[in-house]
C-alpha cells in the first residue's frame, strides 16, 4: 500500500487507524506480515490472515465492532445480518454498540448444483419485513460473493441495506454500490515461484499453513453408534 500523502490530515489519519486494526489482529494471531508464505494456491506472499482466528479475543471483536457501530450511527438500524461464525460474532458486537439496537440475525451458507446460496432461517423473516433498514457485516471480504447474495436476500424481501461493515476488505471489490465502510482496505500482493522477490532474496519459505491443512486434522467428538 502506498503511503498517504502528508498534506492530507483525513487519509493520514485512515492510514494510522489501519494500522492500529492491524496490530489488533497481529494481536489475535490472525494475522503475519513480514513473512515469506506459501499459499494453498503455490502462490508466495509476505502476509497471510487466518480467517478463523479473527474473532477469538472478544475484547478486541467489540472494540473493532463498536467503531463499525460507530460509523453507521447517524443512520436508523433495525437489523444487523451476517453469515458464517466469525461475521455472527461480530455483527452482535456491532449491534450491542449501535444507537438503534438492532436485532442480530444471520444466514446460512450451503451449496446447490455447485452455486453458492444463502438461507435466512423462516424464523427471521418476519424480522426483515418491507422497508426494515438492515446492516450487513462480514468478517473477511475477499470476492465479496456472500455479500452480493445477502443483497440479493435482502432486496427480495422488500427490505433496504443501509450499508456493509466489515473488518477487512481486499481494496478490488465492488458491491453493486452500496456503502461499504471496512477497518482495513488491503490487498495482498501475491506472487508466481519463479518471480517471488522474498524467494530471490533467500528468505526462507514458511509452509506452515499449507503444512497444518495437510498434516492437522480438525478435532472431533462424535456420539457413539448404537449397536
Ligand atoms: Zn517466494
Amino acid at each position: 500500500m502506498s503511503a498517504a500523502p502528508k498534506n492530507d490530515p483525513a487519509a493520514v489519519e485512515v492510514e494510522v487507524r489501519e494500522k492500529i486494526h492491524l496490530e489488533i489482529l497481529k494481536r489475535t494471531g490472525a494475522y503475519h506480515a513480514n513473512d515469506h508464505v506459501l499459499l494453498p494456491s503455490g502462490q508466495h506472499t509476505s502476509e497471510y490472515i487466518e480467517k478463523t482466528l479473527v474473532t477469538t479475543e472478544p475484547s478486541f471483536t467489540e472494540g473493532l465492532g463498536a467503531v463499525i457501530a460507530k460509523h453507521f450511527a447517524q443512520w436508523p438500524v433495525d437489523a444487523v445480518l451476517s453469515t458464517g461464525p466469525g461475521a455472527l460474532i461480530l455483527s452482535h458486537c456491532v449491534a450491542r454498540a449501535h444507537p438503534s439496537r438492532p436485532v442480530v440475525i444471520y444466514g446460512t451458507k450451503g451449496l446447490s448444483g455447485g452455486k453458492r446460496r444463502v438461507t435466512l432461517p423462516v424464523e427471521f423473516q418476519r424480522l426483515i419485513r418491507e422497508g426494515a433498514r438492515v446492516l450487513l457485516i462480514e468478517d473477511l471480504v475477499s470476492t465479496g460473493t456472500t455479500l452480493d447474495l445477502l443483497i440479493n436476500l435482502v432486496e427480495q424481501l422488500g427490505a433496504e441495506v443501509v450499508g456493509v461493515g466489515c473488518l477487512w476488505r481486499r481494496t478490488s471489490v465492488e458491491l453493486n454500490g452500496k456503502p461499504v465502510f471496512s477497518l482495513v482496505s488491503r490487498d495482498f500482493p501475491t506472487y508466481d515461484p519463479s518471480e517471488c522477490p522474498l524467494c530471490k532474496r533467500g528468505i526462507p519459505l514458511n509452509e506452515e499453513f499449507v503444512r497444518r491443512r495437510h498434516l492437522r486434522r480438525p478435532s472431533t467428538a462424535q456420539e457413539p453408534k448404537t449397536p
